[in-house]
């Protein structure tokens, strides 16, 4: 803590009214740059490192390979299927190439790396591919609100597939269902985030959003009692509430906030790119799609709006820039806190500043570290440290030598 230039604030900008913002800033995990953009501080960035480590090994067990796509996009890969306009895309951010020409910041890449893929994907052999990649979205939304949880800048984790047919895309697509779960429980997000029917556009019938119940959120879902039928408010429509056999009275009404999607878009964009391959009969087939997001920025904001209380924010265990808070007090508690460190860096932060231990305590729930270990000549009198969970706050007591195993 004494070698960070970022210290923690007492007030945030006024403009900011989400709760998780203002403790994202007053915490030092984030800094604003102007409505709707903002940067990671050495905490945040931690922070978003580790969802984004999560997501990688749960996407590398279903086989996905993680690239990297330009931002900078030139339109005529986007006129093939229409997006470039502003009619039809109204959150373009669009600029001028000093040499002349237009240039866009990509706000999503189905068409890249459907053109991309064309260098690769010649024969049914070529095929599935599955590709993923953690990218910056430029967005001109109209209105940037929530923090972080609603940007002009934001990171998403954007994955396609490339399949033969609808099967294969089908087997695929489940797999993505359960990869999608195991990254939500993993991220503290489980037991409030479901798997939600919305709509699909033209080509399929539904797709599916991961919405996290939140007060604050801006999307309204239905859900019945044991949540197996979980519903956008854009399709409770009476045919739809036919088909899955309830009435809207059988449905609970909640807000929620939306920190990922899976669709199935078939030949949306394999079909005006051109996106082909020979199948076994050497037949010309179009390569059958699907895409599949997570906000990654805003499941950040979604965990620091769910888990917080009135003095700081509660990271969840994975999540979390580091798993202990350390403080040591007095003479003999700072040699013990200094040695207790050296040993494992990595997963602590140390409160090595020269400040009052009430202003360190106080940084520590501001900051939501899981585990605060504080070390005292008092504790040291019976050869112990003391453990403050951050989320129950039960505290625990234990020998110093035996730390590491407890
Ligand atoms: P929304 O309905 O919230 O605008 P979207 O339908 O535009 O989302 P996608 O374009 O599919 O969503 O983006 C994938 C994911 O990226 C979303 O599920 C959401 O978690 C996140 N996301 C979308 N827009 C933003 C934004 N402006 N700021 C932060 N995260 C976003
Ligand atoms: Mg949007």
């Amino acid at each position: 803590m004494s070698k960070t230039f970022v210290k923690t604030l007492r007030d945030a900008p006024k403009d900011e009214t989400a709760r998780s913002a203002k403790l994202l800033i007053r915490a030092g995990y984030v800094h604003k740059e102007m409505a709707g953009v903002y940067d990671f501080l050495p905490l945040g960035l931690k922070v978003l490192e580790n969802i984004k480590n999560i997501i990688r090994e749960e996407l590398s067990r279903i086989d996905c390979e993680e690239l990297q796509l330009t931002a900078l996009q030139k339109p005529d890969i986007w006129e093939k299927s229409g997006r470039w306009s502003d009619q039809e895309v109204d959150i373009w951010f669009k600029t001028e190439l000093a040499a002349g020409g237009e240039l866009g910041l990509a706000p999503t890449h189905e068409e890249p790396i459907t053109d991309l893929m064309k260098t690769y994907i010649k024969s049914y052999k070529d095929l599935p591919v599955y590709a993923y990649q953690f990218q910056t979205k430029f967005r001109n939304e109209l209105r940037a609100k929530s923090g972080i949880m609603r940007t002009r800048e934001f990171l998403m984790k954007d994955l396609y597939s490339f399949s033969a047919d609808e099967a294969e895309h089908d087997e695929f697509y489940h797999k993505v269902e359960g990869a999608y779960k195991r990254i939500y429980e993993r991220c503290g997000l489980g037991d409030c985030t479901y798997q939600t029917f919305a709509s699909g556009g033209i080509f399929s019938k539904f797709s599916h959003e991961f919405q996290t119940i939140l007060p604050v959120g801006e999307d309204t879902i239905y859900y019945n009692s044991d949540k197996s039928i979980v519903l956008n408010e854009e399709v409770v429509i009476p045919e739809v509430l036919n088909e899955f056999g309830v009435s809207k009275n059988d449905l609970e009404k909640t807000r929620a906030a939306e920190v990922g999607n899976i669709f199935t878009i078939k030949y949306k964009y394999s079909e005006p790119l051109g996106l082909d391959f020979a199948d076994k009969n050497g037949e010309k087939k179009t390569v059958y799609m699907g895409c599949y997001g997570i906000g990654v920025s805003r499941v950040m904001g979604v965990i620091a709006e769910k888990y917080a209380d009135d003095n700081g924010l509660i990271w969840p265990e994975e999540v979390a820039p580091f798993k202990y808070y350390l403080v040591g007090i007095g003479e003999k508690g700072v040699k013990a806190a200094e040695e207790i460190y050296a040993k494992n860096p990595e997963k602590i932060l140390f409160d090595d500043r020269d400040a009052r231990p009430g202003e360190k305590f106080a940084d520590a729930e501001l900051i939501g570290i899981p585990v605060r270990i504080v070390v005292s000549d008092k504790t040291l009198e019976n050869g112990e440290v003391e453990l403050t969970n951050r989320k129950s706050g039960e505290t625990a007591r234990c020998p110093l030598e035996d730390l590491k195993a407890y």
